[in-house]
């Protein structure tokens, strides 16, 4: 009989490595983490003191440094090697960075004999998402941004905000560019099965809220904190470790992440936030809801943006 262990690869020990792996551990998702970093000190550093939870876990998970040749085995591989942006700085600045970084870490992945699910997490995400897929000829449905899933769960946290709702009982999501381009379909956003629309349309003291306002907020609070605190991990990381747990036990469960669309939506050959069936193949699918002719246009106009992007990338 043969135990298969689970094993989670994080490149990248900086904020938001250190973080996953951390949410990862303390939530038991798999029987392995390993943390790569070309700054070997900081990766060892980070597995040490990763090592010291375990006492306190309810399971005892491995936390180990490793190298590239050490993929083969690895079911999972979270990127999240890259530069973060500067104050002033958009995520589509930190593109050409990025994309060298990917680089040097998806060729000898995949000479590992690397065969498993890239989590694509550096920014700016949709465009290194579609690069690493490039780079690894992997199948389309093993190379997943994380997309819009963070920024969705903030979109639910304050929705959940306004009406005192727990965001759990939210359902709902933005799509398109994990950026400032990003939209909401608004008419499938519904609280406790109720429509939001509806709930604003219902109660006169919800009048003055503008549904537009929270979508910009939604894009912009990642620099907001940025701002105050000078990073943001807890969310994303969480956000990752969400997404790895989606497909390590197989749950079936629908994000918004980052996948290449194929006709889905009008759109082909391009990585965007849409959401998607999550499970042990990766993106099992595409949950293609209906959009009003006025979210179409906010999607295709999101789109336009990662694609002129992505072709830029390309083009060089
Ligand atoms: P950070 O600077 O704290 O850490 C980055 C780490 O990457 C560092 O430890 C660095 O040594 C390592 N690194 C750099 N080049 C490398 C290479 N070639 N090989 C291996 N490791 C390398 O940055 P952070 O705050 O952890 O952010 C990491 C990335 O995550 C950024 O691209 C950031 O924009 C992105 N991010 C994405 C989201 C999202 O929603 N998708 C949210 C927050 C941050």
């Amino acid at each position: 009989m043969t135990i298969n262990r689970s094993k989670v690869v994080i490149v990248g020990a900086g904020l938001v490595g250190s973080s996953t792996a951390f949410s990862l551990i303390t939530q038991g998702v798999c029987d392995e983490v390993m943390i790569i970093d070309i700054n070997k000190d900081k990766a060892r550093g980070e597995v040490m003191d990763l090592n010291h939870c375990i006492e306190y876990l309810n399971r005892n998970v491995r936390v180990t440094e490793g190298d590239y040749k050490d993929c083969g085995d690895a079911d999972i591989v979270a990127i999240t090697a890259g530069a973060p942006p500067r104050p002033g700085q958009s995520r589509l600045d930190t593109l050409e960075l990025s994309a060298k970084i990917a680089e040097s870490i998806v060729k000898p992945i995949m000479e590992s004999g690397f065969r498993g699910h890239f989590i694509v997490v550096s920014n700016p995400v949709d465009i290194i998402a579609h690069y690493v897929y490039r780079l690894s000829g992997l199948p389309k449905n093993q190379v997943i941004g994380t997309g819009t899933a963070m920024d969705s769960a903030r979109l639910k946290y304050f929705i959940g905000e306004i009406f005192h709702i727990d965001p759990r009982s939210v359902q709902g999501y933005t799509m398109g560019e994990h950026g400032d381009s990003q939209m909401c379909p608004w008419s499938h956003v519904t609280v406790g099965g109720k429509r939001i629309k509806d709930i604003l349309e219902d109660n006169p003291q919800y009048a003055s809220i503008n549904l537009d306002e929270i979508v910009t907020r939604v894009a912009k609070v990642g620099f907001e904190i940025l701002q105050v605190k000078g990073t943001t991990c807890y969310g994303i990381a969480t956000t990752a470790a969400g997404i790895i747990k989606a497909i390590l036990n197989d749950e079936n469960k629908i994000i918004p992440v980052s996948t290449l669309l194929e006709g889905e939506f009008g759109e082909s050959d391009v990585f965007c936030g849409v959401p998607a069936i999550l499970n042990r193949s990766g993106v099992q699918d595409v949950v293609e809801v209906h959009l009003s002719e006025e979210e179409k246009l906010k999607f295709k106009q999101s789109v336009h943006v990662i694609r002129e992007y992505t072709n830029r990338l390309y083009d060089k």
